[in-house]
């Protein structure tokens, strides 16, 4: 990959977002229910905290933060962010049960300076409304004179977008809270402008090194890309050898662990029948709150590393050159469908977290298999095409039924996908673009029900036990 090789586009404003950003290590069990309200918690605490003589703060979570909080570790997440932890250092057993743990006279330390009163009480979980500006929308308030009713010296709302991003609606316009500065780089906005960049051999991963080191320093990018890797290793290491019952009213027995055991015992198992374990074990880490990487989202953020592991295991020689060209061509994909569909699942059901996730990996194995760029667009394309349409229904609210089998399945579409690319030339009829803006139009026609509420699908027709 060559920072210098790739200069055409720069005068168009870029969509790529970084994979520092987009792969963010963080705690599960949602990227959006619980990294994002712990972000948008932490930033309100910095600010609440400098005003002089704060007496209170509140959360109230509003639409799916507040149809599936519970579940998700929403009001957890959000007293930990005013607490001031962060997803990147949290330890993920103190932020479980941290609102659970208050009581009528508990104080919190508000960005870890300020004490004030705070009950649990002053978590708010409002009925789903509609008209929200967004469907994870959280409104934080601080006084310092007293406490509801009387009027807030400081309110900020935030929505939490998708894989960990927060925007502050007063601050709308200049960016996402989370995304590192002002796109720069070779510009594209949409698959096509891509493809039009990698002309003379340049490859996708070979744009995206280019967007980053616009950002950073090369060796920052390059550190950054090896330690997602490394955190990536080590979620599924620990899925792989964590025996138990998952957190949450479903009792949902993990089961990656003694998969392992199995396959271990059995030195004829198919090296394709790791992949699925690979994805169960992140999965699994994720619904239990342990520390994963968001890849673009927590709840499908099995499918990523499973896919890289399996290019690991798979390709002769494999080296972090090829990890971090996986990575960067992933990075490229998921930045598509940030800007022109959704990688949320409460905005645009599975279909944009789990289809999302399943096109970046699609393309990044592609790419480490020698894949062109044409090659690389057809195998993201076909693994969003067969995703379209799929609802987000969770059962209980929880990220385990059926999202962590979905990783699994989505981890063999991802290879699927990127081997029937890799069969073809890389002309196909349906492209990138094309299924993208299908999956936004399917995504706003898709009945709130679909879209991370637990009010429809499986949510509602699985008698809970
Ligand atoms: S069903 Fe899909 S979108 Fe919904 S919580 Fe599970 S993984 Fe996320």
């Amino acid at each position: 990959m060559s920072a210098t090789s790739v200069t055409a586009g720069t005068s168009i404003e870029s969509v790529y977002v970084s994979a520092l950003d987009l792969f963010s290590i963080g705690i599960g069990p949602s990227s959006s229910h619980t990294v994002g309200p712990m972000r948008a918690g932490a930033d309100f605490a910095r600010r609440a905290a400098a005003l002089p003589g704060l007496t209170r703060v509140r959360v109230q979570l509003y639409g799916s933060l507040s149809a599936t909080g519970h579940g998700h570790g929403t009001p957890d997440a959000a007293v930990a962010g005013l607490a001031g932890a962060q997803p990147e250092t949290c330890d993920p057993d103190a932020v479980r049960g941290a609102w659970g743990r208050l009581n009528d006279d508990s104080h919190l330390l508000v960005d870890d300076t300020v004490d004030v009163p705070f009950t649990r009480d002053d978590v708010v979980l409002n009925a789903p409304s509609s008209g929200l500006r967004h469907p994870n929308t959280m409104v934080l308030q601080a006084w310092t004179d007293g406490e509801a009713p009387a009027e807030p010296a400081l309110e900020e709302t935030y929505l939490s977008v998708g894989g960990g991003f927060i925007e502050r609606v007063s601050e709308q316009g200049s960016g996402e809270t989370g995304d590192n500065g002002t796109p720069t780089g070779p510009g594209f906005r949409t698959a096509a402008e891509l493809l039009a960049l990698c002309t003379d051999g340049r490859s996708v991963a070979d744009v995206a090194w280019a967007a980053e080191c616009a950002r950073r320093d090369p060796d920052e990018v390059t550190a950054g890309l090896d330690a997602i890797w490394a955190a990536m290793r080590t979620c599924v290491d620990a899925g792989l050898h964590t025996d138990g019952v998952l957190p949450g009213r479903l009792h949902v027995p993990r089961r990656a662990a003694a998969m392992r055991r199995r396959l271990e015992d059995d030195p004829a198992s198919a090296v394709d029948a790791w992949l699925h374990v690979y994805a169960l074990a992140v999965n699994e880490e994720n619904a239990g709150g342990g520390r994963v990487v968001t890849a673009p989202t927590n709840g499908a953020a099995g499918i990523i590393p499973a896919v890289l592991h399996y290019m690991w295991r798979t390709t002769p020689g494999a080296t972090l050159r090829d990890v971090r060209t996986f990575l960067l061509t992933a990075a490229a994909v998921g930045s598509l469908i940030k800007a022109n569909a959704s990688i949320s699942g409460a905005e645009g059901g599975c279909q944009a977290e789990v289809g999302s996730a399943c096109a970046m990996a699609a393309a990044g194995f592609c790419a480490v298999r020698g894949g062109t760029a044409a090659q690389v667009e057809n195998a993201a394309e076909i693994a969003v095409e067969h995703h379209l349409g799929l609802t987000c229904d969770p059962i209980g609210g929880l990220v385990q039924i059926p999202c962590i089998e979905r990783n699994a399945v989505a981890a063999s579409t991802a290879v699927t996908a990127a081997r029937l690319a890799l069969a073809g030339d890389g002309s196909h009829i349906v492209s990138l673009d094309a299924v993208i803006q299908t999956m936004r139009e399917t995504g706003a026609d898709m009945n709130d029900k679909y879209k991370e509420t637990s009010r429809g699908g499986l949510a509602v027709n699985v008698v809970e036990c």
